[in-house]
């Protein structure tokens, strides 16, 4: 299968050879014919195997092909993200498909943490939104944006957005969509809320699903350590060094935990940072963007990451503290492993947890071979 044999607009074409893409991913092959007939799609497939291009692609194709005529602030495609940061990366992967196209896409992400004032101007005019809720039902509530013409609505990281914590707001945005439009519900985590609620969501949608072949390498290599909680910050530094790990991302359940954890290992000399949901957008931002460019050693994050933000080649992920839920766990781990290279997660793990984490791997249908961090010399 070819990025050519998909009926994608030649300038389109043109932007994927550009990005280095050379055959599209099972979901992309799949999920883009669908899409470019118009009809519903639930996309689920593993962490870093494309499915933004999966439906970034097609939109672009059809805003080209269908001319919706004047319009200002009205957008056409609205896609809701869970997180500013998963915001901001979407459009980026818009923008860079979007060039020199005969007709102008114009993409804007949306989201809050940041003044609301050049939002509202900047949306004038603008094709494709990629919003957080709440900062889209800001904009809307002051008549910056008008959501009663979008023809295509794609819920990225679809089960997080249909969870409880985004109910009531989700509930809004609907009641403002019009009742006709293009659902397009995307994950790597299909759980059975998300079933139910698709079926309210979604027309007669096409389901994809991506298996994972029995023979296929896995990318995300699994591995443990027993380890007791005083034990955890002299056994991270040891791995980081006896590893010489340049690039890792660190995982914990609390912001208070993630500062604690990233000021310690500054204080040993190995160069660490924070992000997670106290901090300000710009702190959040920089420190993303210097991980990302290889520029910082250490990102010490709590689950605000864990969704959806594609680092390119990471090569680790340690989860310093267990997360309750295995979904989340399946997100974590998924920050390596992405696009065909190879990655990995390495687990701290107290001996109470270890029923938890046994539950954790089974729903992966994995198994570790743990490490007893006390047989170690560190
Ligand atoms: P997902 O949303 O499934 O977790 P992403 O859409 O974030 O995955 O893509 C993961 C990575 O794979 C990104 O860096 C992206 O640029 C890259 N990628 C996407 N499609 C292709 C492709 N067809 N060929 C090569 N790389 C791709
Ligand atoms: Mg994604």
């Amino acid at each position: 299968m070819s990025f050519e044999k998909l009926n994608l607009h030649p300038s389109i074409l043109a932007n994927i050879i550009a990005l280095g893409y050379k055959t599209p991913t099972p979901i992309q092959a799949q999920g883009i014919p669908v899409v470019l007939k118009g009809q519903d799609l639930l996309g689920i497939a593993k962490t870093g195997s494309g499915k933004t291009a999966s439906f970034v692609l097609p939109i672009l194709n059809q805003l080209l092909t269908v001319n919706a005529g004047e319009r200002n602030r009205q957008p056409r495609v609205l896609v809701l993200v869970p997180t500013r940061e998963l915001a901001v990366q979407v459009a980026e992967v818009f923008k860079e498909l979007s060039i020199n196209l005969p007709q102008p896409v114009k993409s804007m992400a949306v989201y809050g943490g940041v003044s609301i004032n050049p939002q509202m101007k900047a949306i004038y005019g603008v094709d494709v939104l990629i919003a957080t809720p709440g900062r889209l039902l800001d904009l809307q509530g002051s008549n910056a944006v008008d959501l009663s013409k979008v023809e295509t609505l794609v819920l990225d990281e679809a089960d997080k957005m249909l969870n409880l914590g985004f109910q009531d707001e989700m509930q809004e945005i609907f009641e403002r969509l019009p009742k006709r439009r293009q659902n397009m519900l995307f994950s790597a985590t299909l759980s059975d809320q998300l079933s139910g609620i698709n079926r309210v969501l979604l027309l007669d949608p096409v389901v994809i699903e991506i298996e994972e072949k029995v023979d296929e390498v896995e990318l995300i290599n699994l591995s443990g350590y027993f380890v007791s909680d005083d034990r955890k910050g002299p056994l991270l530094r040891h791995l980081i060094r006896e590893q010489d790990m340049k690039q890792v991302l660190v995982f914990t359940s609390s912001g208070l935990k993630a500062d604690k954890v990233a000021g310690k290992l500054s204080k040993n000399g190995i160069q660490a940072l924070s992000i997670h949901g106290k901090k300000s957008q710009s702190a959040r931002m920089g420190a993303l963007d210097k991980f990302k460019s290889g520029e910082l050693r250490v990102l010490v994050a709590t689950d605000l990451i864990s969704r959806g933000i594609d680092i390119n080649e990471l090569p680790f992920v340690i989860n310093y503290e267990l997360p309750r839920s295995p979904k989340d766990f399946v997100h974590r781990v998924g920050r390596t492993g992405r696009a065909k290279s190879e990655g990995l997660a390495i687990t701290f793990v107290a001996r109470e947890e270890t029923h938890h984490f046994k539950v954790i791997l089974k729903k992966m249908k994995r198994y570790i071979d743990m490490i007893d961090s006390e047989t170690l010399d560190f």
